[in-house]
């Protein structure tokens, strides 16, 4: 079967620091926000409304980043072939409280920082995506690829 979410790197500045949100999902792993469409949603709704629902943070769409594949094995759906369709969001309020039944955790991180994590414990495919998104806030990485 097929799946589609969306998501984003939600961004936000603190005394004209930059802050990057990162996740910690179930699977223990470092990632970003994200979650599957519902029907009668646009993408840029349903990647809105995940991080509001799993982050706690409100935020708009700056830009499109990116899209990522991959697959994998669920017990009763099989073969999972997913697409995650990523935005660069900035946060525009709420209050940063982790969703506990989707993720583990959620963090503000200066964005050199961020790029450790995702690096480190993150999914290699979202190196792309961050990578995206600081090179849309004007910021280069080291080490990307
Ligand atoms: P959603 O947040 O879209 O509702 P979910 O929690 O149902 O998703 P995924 O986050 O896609 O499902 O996780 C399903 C499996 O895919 C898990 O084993 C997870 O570790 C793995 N996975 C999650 N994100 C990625 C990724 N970016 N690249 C590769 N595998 C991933």
């Amino acid at each position: 079967m097929k799946e589609i979410s969306a998501g984003g790197v939600v961004y936000r500045r603190v005394n004209g620091e930059l802050q990057i949100q990162l996740i910690q999902d179930r699977y223990g792993k470092i990632s970003l926000p994200k979650g599957k469409m519902e029907p009668g949603e646009t993408v840029e709704q349903t990647a809105l409304r995940e991080i509001l629902e799993e982050t706690g943070m409100e935020g708009k769409i700056i830009s499109p980043i990116d899209q990522i594949k991959y697959t994998y094995t669920h017990e009763a759906k099989g073969t999972v072939d997913k697409e995650v369709h990523y935005y660069l969001v900035e946060a525009t309020g709420g209050k940063l409280q982790a969703q506990v039944e989707e993720i583990r955790g959620v963090e503000w991180f200066e964005p050199a920082e961020a790029w450790r994590r995702q690096k480190q414990s993150g999914y290699d495919n979202n190196d792309r995506i961050l990578s995206g998104a600081l090179r849309l806030l004007g910021l280069e990485v080291q080490g990307h690829g």
